[in-house]
């Protein structure tokens, strides 16, 4: 029987084609034809066949010629639409972007061409990455693939902000693609959509060339169907690079070959703290679930205490508005994208008539919060002071890790939500990135991985926390989970 090449993961596919089991250009046919036929899902702002195809001929043609083959050869991904792309539109889902032609590939995407890997299309998200649903981006959301059992075929968010990317890999749009995570949008999404996703350590991938949002808190990271291709999809993005001042000058380990699922020996924590009232009940059964696996797995599992816990999402929601009001003031009808110049208007109304068309409600809010936090008369009250509950939850951290090697928790507080469902209310949206925010705020390896399905048939993620730079830790303890969990459900397909 023929295998169906878009139910392959990165690996598979590289594996593949450098055996000549099938041609790269074949595999970059199949998931074109399957991106063209997902309209529906709106997980695409822009497709970009002729991309996917070419570089599927260069990875045919330096294996026929013999050449060494790149990790990513012949594998063809989704690249979040805030990564710029020569060429190609980059938007950040926002009107002020749209249009927008980057004359520079930003440093991630450049090095996943230069593993042979090829580009799909750009990913939909949230506006400028800000949100938990993708219901804030410009050009419409995002639709997950899965529904509820129930019969309701409500239409349910993918999670955000990667929710393009999400959607895409779980219905087989494509088999990986890049994410970023300012304080969850990696792992919420992943979690949302039955996949996984890893967040590296802060400074492991450049954000050189990707629309800023946080500065201090923003990591690209990959999102794939399994922990290895998470692993080797994170080889070839990550790596110092001079034209970012935060990228840690490391060196990139083999992550992918040093994957062991064996956790005898080593001590996962179990923060108390985050067991907090509107967690899901069925999200705390399959918290328990994954403590019994990691046990199973040859940990031991220790009680920790994350004191400041609950300090972390008030404390986001100042350091991010903050730092997007100061990144989002390059957005003046000037240099980039939209300009509105009404007749016979001064450059003052300029910037007012293009900010207050090119900017989504979502973003003006962020960036009236973050003006009000930094302006002279509330800076301490609030900027100085969630810093420094920024600096206590990192020591918490640090405090555990000296009990334990990781620590496992829910990724998010419930199952996906419903479109539409908590578009009025911002702070219940906000509650969603309760569980990973702190790992941001402390900048440290966080990854998601599929645990289960709840009881109406959608997806529940495990996080795993790491220490900073033991991404190879947080892979391991993803992988004794992936082996017991078998999570093989996928969604139904309608669209
Ligand atoms: N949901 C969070 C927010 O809206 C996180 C977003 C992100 O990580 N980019 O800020």
């Amino acid at each position: 029987m023929m295998t169906n090449l878009t139910d392959l993961g990165v690996k598979a596919i590289r594996d593949g084609v450098a055996s000549g089991a099938f041609s790269a250009v074949e595999v970059a046919e199949a998931f074109n034809a399957n991106v063209a036929a997902a309209g529906a899902l709106n997980a695409f702002i822009v497709t970009t066949p002729d991309h996917a195809l070419a570089s599927a001929r260069l990875a045919d043609e330096a294996r026929a010629a013999g050449e060494p083959a790149g990790l990513l050869a012949g594998v063809p991904i989704g690249m979040k639409d805030l990564f710029a792309t020569k060429g190609v539109q980059t938007t950040a889902a926002s009107h002020i972007l749209e249009h927008f032609v980057p004359e520079y590939e930003s440093t991630v995407s450049q090095k996943l061409w230069d593993a042979g890997a090829g580009m799909l299309g750009k990913l939909n998200l949230d506006q400028f990455a800000m949100g938990s649903s993708n219901e804030t981006s410009y050009f419409g959301n995002v639709i997950s693939p899965w529904r509820r059992n129930d019969g309701s075929n409500a239409a349910l968010a993918p999670g955000g902000s990667s929710g393009g990317s999400s959607s895409a890999i779980a219905a087989r749009l494509c088999p990986a693609a890049t994410g970023t995570d300012t304080g969850g949008s990696i792992r919420q999404p992943a979690a949302f959509t039955g996949i996984s996703g890893i967040k590296p350590t802060y400074g492991r991938c450049s954000r050189w060339g990707i629309v800023a949002f946080a500065s201090s808190l923003d990591q690209a990271g990959p999102m794939a169907r399994s922990v290895e291709d998470c692993a080797i999809m994170l080889q070839a993005m990550a790596g110092f690079d001079p034209k970012d001042s935060t990228s840690l000058d490391m060196p990139v380990p083999d992550w992918g070959a040093n994957l062991s699922g064996d956790l005898t020996g080593k001590r996962v924590g179990i923060p108390r703290e985050y067991r907090m009232e509107g967690t899901d009940a069925e999200v705390l059964k399959s918290w328990d679930q994954g403590i019994a696996w990691l046990k199973d797995a040859g940990a031991t599992v220790v009680d920790i205490s994350l004191p400041h816990t609950k300090y972390a999402l008030p404390a986001y929601y100042i350091i991010a508005p903050a730092e997007a009001s100061s990144n989002l003031a390059r957005y003046d009808g000037v240099r980039y994208g939209l300009r509105d110049l009404p007749d016979g208007a001064g450059l003052q109304d300029m910037y007012a008539a293009t900010r207050a068309a090119g900017f989504g409600d979502e973003v003006k809010r962020r960036i009236l919060i973050g003006t009000y936090v930094l302006s002279a008369g509330f800076y301490d009250a609030y900027y100085t002071q969630a810093m420094k509950v920024r600096t206590l939850i990192a020591r918490d951290f640090a405090d555990a890790f000296t009990l334990c090697d990781v620590i496992l928790a829910p990724t998010t507080p419930t199952a996906a939500f419903a479109l539409g469902e908590k578009l009025d209310d911002p702070l219940a949206m906000y509650l969603n990135d309760v569980f990973s925010v702190p790992a941001s705020l402390a900048g440290l390896p966080a990854m998601s991985v599929p645990a289960g399905l709840n009881s109406q048939g959608l997806p529940l993620g495990l996080q795993i926390i790491g220490r900073e730079f033991d991404e190879q830790g947080v892979l391991n303890a993803g992988l004794a989970i992936e082996a017991r969990a078998g999570f093989v459900a996928r969604a139904g397909k309608w669209w």
